[in-house]
């Protein structure tokens, strides 16, 4: 087994603003402690510094206009016409380094591609990207160039059929979106429901069109879910999926705002349950790109991922946050346990059957579309 974790010191040297829910310092901190851990001392993990993506794998997805008006904001003024293009306004501001920052999450992306494409490794970790949201000429939810399609685009053209499976708690409208018609690439969203949260989309009914139905499956979860229904959602709806499909490579956004505690979100997932999603995401067998995405509470940010990293390189969950890392970080580490220690709250029987009735409408009338 080989594994590679992209990463770059500059990555946590970017600021979306001082009020700004998306901190790239939780990047750096993430690291940090996965070191701290010793879980970079594995004679098969390597460690690869992030390159930035070229405007060639950008323009893959991202119109020309898209892209110049992206460089424009780089200095950290809103372009002309920026409004037109969702860059400087609301979730989106136009900082300096945007066109960077953006283009080293991508270019980490591409590379973990490249790895395992290459069979150089059996599966690479970014947690610069999953930043699922941008659509070709337009930011949305502080994404600016969807990585997770740029890198699928990459293994489409290298011949792989890909499953993109996104448990990010927001809907991954962008990248469901670039393949909505195409068999190529299977994508599965599991999310909190569009009615209480951005962007809104991603309903039980958007199965994929033309050529592409059955092939975009979407499972919106209740505030509130927490880990048994996202247990539920991940074996009775990504696992058979993901076994019609029978891709060539996965690759996931890890979003981990669907933690307890995150400030923008109600999913209520623990470390229990997003373990079991990271565990069984390695059982596929499959080459495995793997993203970050969301996470607006550090703390969760630092453990969820870390989790992922062990996971990932067959290792045990290590017990506790390091003593160094505590004092380096005793704001974000206020409880010294990876794992959190308070079990869930149950889901209400409303709740289940709910989701049981989409499950199966999901397997009656879109998993028999869904073939190799
Ligand atoms: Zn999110």
């Amino acid at each position: 087994m080989k594994t590679a974790f992209i990463y770059s010191d500059r990555f946590a040297s970017f600021s979306y603003g001082f009020d700004h829910p998306m901190r790239p310092v939780r990047l750096r901190i993430t690291y940090e402690l996965i070191e701290a851990l010793g879980l970079f001392d594995l004679s098969w993990a390597e460690v690869i510094p992030a390159r930035r993506a070229t405007d060639e794998e950008i323009l893959s997805f991202h119109t020309p206009e898209y892209l110049s008006a992206l460089k424009e904001a780089d200095s950290g003024n809103v372009p002309r016409e920026g409004i037109r293009y969702g860059l400087g306004y609301g979730d989106n501001p136009a900082f300096r380094g945007v066109f960077e920052w953006s283009s080293y999450s991508t270019g980490a992306s591409v590379q973990a591609g490249e790895l395992v494409v290459e069979g150089r490794v059996d599966s690479a970790f970014n947690i610069a990207g999953g930043l699922h949201h941008a659509f070709p000429d337009r930011a949305s939810g502080f994404c600016y160039i969807n990585d997770p399609v740029v890198v699928i685009k990459y293994l489409l053209k290298k011949g792989k059929r890909v499953a993109y499976v996104d448990i990010d708690a927001h809907h991954g409208d962008g990248v469901e979106q670039a393949f909505y018609n195409t068999r190529d690439v299977l994508t599965i969203s599991i999310h909190e429901d569009g009615r209480f949260l951005f962007p809104g989309t991603g309903s039980i009914n958007d199965t994929g069109e033309g050529e592409g139905r059955g092939y975009s499956v979407n499972v919106p979860l209740p505030p509130g879910a927490g880990d048994d229904l996202f247990i539920i959602a991940f074996e009775d709806v990504v696992v058979p999926f993901v076994e019609a499909f029978a891709p060539d490579v996965l690759v996931t956004q890890l979003g981990v705002d669907t933690f307890r505690g995150d400030p923008i979100t109600h999913l209520n997932l623990t470390t229990s349950g997003f373990e079991r999603m990271i565990y069984g995401f390695r059982s596929f067998g499959c080459p495995w790109v793997a993203l970050g995405g969301g996470g607006y509470n550090i703390f969760n940010v630092a453990r969820a991922w870390t989790i992922v990293w062990a996971v990932m390189n067959g290792m045990d969950v290590p017990e506790r946050v390091p003593d160094e890392i505590k004092r380096r970080y005793g704001d974000v580490f206020v409880v010294d346990s990876i794992r959190d220690t308070e079990k869930g709250i149950p889901p209400s029987v409303e709740d289940i059957e709910s989701l049981k009735r989409n499950i199966d409408f999901l397997m009656r009338e879109v998993l028999p579309l869904c073939k190799v």
